[in-house]
């Protein structure tokens, strides 16, 4: 599954997910075959939380709707939305 590491913790991704800014919609890829496009066709999504899921379209188009989430001791953290973002698309 795609993580991401910050600040020496292992985040797992839960969620791949993104909002169209052009038509505010938001869709998710929920397994590794599920591709799916907005209203506008502008921006698209795949692969599900596997390993090499993609985001189709223009970074400045899109909104980071993705979780990821980290077991620390016996609770759950939620990665920061901000850091997520600046992963991905680096
Ligand atoms: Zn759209």
């Amino acid at each position: 599954m795609p993580s991401i590491v910050y600040a020496g913790v292992k985040y797992t991704q839960t969620r791949h997910a993104i909002q169209c800014k052009k038509c505010l919609e938001t869709i998710e890829s929920k397994y590794i075959h599920d591709l799916k496009y907005c209203t506008c066709g502008a921006v698209g999504i795949d692969g599900g939380i596997s390993d090499g899921n993609r985001i189709l379209g223009n970074q400045s188009d899109i909104e980071d709707r993705s979780m990821y989430c980290a077991i620390v001791g016996k609770k759950k953290i939620w990665l920061p939305h901000h850091m997520e973002s600046y992963q991905r698309f680096v």
